[in-house]
């Protein structure tokens, strides 16, 4: 398959948030159903849970609202990402902003009380060194 875009699967319906539902988009989830896309959840695949605590970035590492640092998990799951892109040679990606693995210009800020910075998640930096474009679902819906 000729495969364009990685895509966040929370965006395309699947309950894969941390609070176990979707944030869907037709128009992202219409790529997958046209083969152009494959979905991907980092945080599954590091092996987190669902449901699971939401996580956020705090001094370059990645920690749940328990104080559980979780940074192994999410950098496991961002090389898995890149592996199937590389695999594909994808070099898009569309992926869910604010999340600690796939925001792409705003993430929040390490604290748990909703409040926004700018910052990128966990995959989104890898893909990023690795010459891979990443937009949001926002930019992408515009
Ligand atoms: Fe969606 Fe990414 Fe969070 Fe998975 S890690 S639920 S794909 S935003």
């Amino acid at each position: 398959n000729n495969y364009e875009y990685i895509v966040s699967a929370c965006l395309c319906g699947e309950n894969c948030r941390y609070d176990g539902k979707s944030t869907l988009s037709e128009k992202i989830k219409r790529l997958v159903d046209e083969g152009k896309a494959i979905m991907v959840c980092p945080e599954v695949d590091g092996g987190l849970p669902i449901p699971r605590h939401p996580c956020e970035i705090r001094n370059s590492k990645v920690v749940n609202n328990n104080n559980e640092d979780k940074t192994e998990e999410f950098v496991s799951g961002a090389k898995k990402v890149l592996e199937l892109a590389k695999k594909h040679n994808i070099k898009k990606a569309i992926l869910k902003e604010k999340s600690p693995s796939c925001g792409s210009s705003f993430i929040y800020d390490g604290t748990f009380s909703r409040k926004l910075i700018k910052g990128q998640g966990i995959t989104t930096e890898l893909l990023r060194k690795n010459g891979i474009e990443v937009i949001s679902d926002e930019e992408f819906n515009k």
